[in-house]
């Protein structure tokens, strides 16, 4: 979602003559965007304020601006701490970036706003066009969450769900895909929980899945991320109606003990999870499912470790994501005691070998197949091109000649554990 806001506060500052720069020193104006997600992330921003109040000591200051959810989540703090930052804006205010730049060049003052001001915030969206040209393009269709994980930041620095009126989803989705985006992945911190009525209507995910996939130059659609206690059999059964809609699904469970999950507050258990598993197979037995994995939450055990274990083979879950816990301030968790945090790497060490041994045997299996593949780019002063498969999985491959945006059959040739290698000249036959 960072990467989208990224595209929207840039989309938002060109219009007033900001242009991007890879000449660190050229910038007049260095804007971070963070993530509070990860442990550390806060001193993070620091290091980075400071490397460049160091590169930029003998030349004019530039505009230090904090933006994200670090800057929600210390808000004034930032300004008191590093007198270098001279703006601090929240994730749901960064509408106003034009007019905060403006004022503060103008007063001379250092500014925070750190408002949630969701509403506000995409109405004004949608009057600026988006500059954002890529093959597979994101769109937040949903904020915030009120689900509040006992673990997690997101309530408390994105604020309470809000979920954007569906014509305007459709419309920035058109927008995008005149810019060429052949891909569409809808973002959302719960994005199957989207809920949106006018007078007439009821929208939810699946409308907008539905409505997406009878556009003709759209090729794929994603969504992430989902709650599995949102996964309602009208989404479900998206899998089986819309082609467009790509078998492969983010469905974070986190762990594998029915103890473990109620002490995090996930409103749902290990049989309702694996219910959801069962249905999304009856309607396609290959489709592929990732997740996120806590290791080390307080109360964990070796036995509800193991659960874990057991539960990432029963499923066979790809590309996923695994992390030791780390307390997050104002969070419940952090009030618990941890575990000791040598048991957890060693855990998480099994973990990520039993998941990585999972992904390369799933990767092994393309082996002289031919897959079906989306071009997304041409790999820098290389023959070599950059696409993905259906289920996300990156290949990297020869052509004599393609196109970002087509979607070819590729023969893999090799493979490693995040990566497919193939090349297109053996096999000329284009996707229709
Ligand atoms: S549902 Fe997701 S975003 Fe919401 S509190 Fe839980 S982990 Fe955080």
């Amino acid at each position: 979602m960072n990467e989208y806001d990224s595209n929207r506060i840039y989309d938002l500052l060109s219009t007033v003559g900001y242009s991007k720069t890879e000449e660190k020193k050229d910038a007049d104006c260095f804007l971070l965007n963070t993530c509070h997600i990860r442990e550390k992330a806060t001193e993070k921003v620091y290091d980075e304020v400071g490397r460049i109040k160091k590169d930029f000591k003998n030349l004019n200051k530039p505009l230090v601006i904090i933006a994200g959810c670090v800057a929600q989540a210390e808000s004034k703090e930032m300004l008191n701490r590093e007198p270098y930052i001279d703006m601090v804006i929240g994730p749901q205010s960064y509408h106003k970036i034009v007019d905060l730049i403006l004022i503060s060049e103008r007063k001379k003052i250092k500014i925070t706003e750190t408002e949630f001001d969701v509403i506000k915030k995409f109405d004004e969206l949608k009057n600026i066009s988006s500059k954002q040209n890529k093959i597979s393009s994101y769109i937040t269709i949903q904020e915030g969450c009120d689900k509040f994980c006992h673990f997690c930041v997101v309530p408390y620095t994105r604020g309470p769900e809000y979920s954007r009126p569906f014509d305007q989803i459709i419309l920035e989705a058109n927008s995008l895909i005149k810019n060429g985006a052949k891909e569409i992945i809808l973002l959302g911190q719960n994005v199957n929980d989207y809920n949106f009525s006018n007078n007439k209507t009821k929208y939810k995910l699946s409308s907008i899945i539905k409505e997406l996939n009878e556009i003709k130059n759209l090729k794929r659609i994603r969504f992430m991320t989902s709650h599995p206690k949102d996964m309602t059999e009208d989404l479900i059964n998206c899998y089986k109606s819309c082609d467009k809609l790509m078998p492969f699904l983010h469905l974070p469970i986190q762990s594998g003990s029915n103890k473990i999950l109620k002490l995090m507050n996930r409103k749902h258990d290990i049989k309702y999870y694996l219910t959801i598993i069962d249905k999304l197979k009856t309607i396609n037995k290959n489709i592929g499912i990732s997740s996120d994995f806590i290791l080390g939450y307080p109360g964990e055990t070796e036995s509800d470790f193991n659960d874990t274990i057991d539960l990432i083979k029963k499923i066979g879950f790809i590309n996923s994501y695994s992390f030791i816990f780390s307390p997050r301030p104002g969070t419940p968790a952090a009030l618990k005691k941890s575990n000791k945090i040598d048991v957890s790497r060693k855990r998480l060490k099994k973990l990520q070998l039993v998941l990585e041994n999972i992904q390369r045997e799933n990767n092994k299996k393309y082996m002289g197949q031919t897959c079906e593949v989306l071009v997304e780019n041409k790999l820098n002063n290389q023959e070599k091109y950059f696409g993905r498969t259906k289920y996300m999985i990156p290949v990297i491959f020869d052509a004599d000649n393609c196109k970002p945006g087509e979607l070819l059959n590729i023969k893999i040739t090799s493979f490693n554990r995040n990566n497919l290698f193939g090349s297109y000249k053996f096999n000329k036959l284009k996707v229709a």
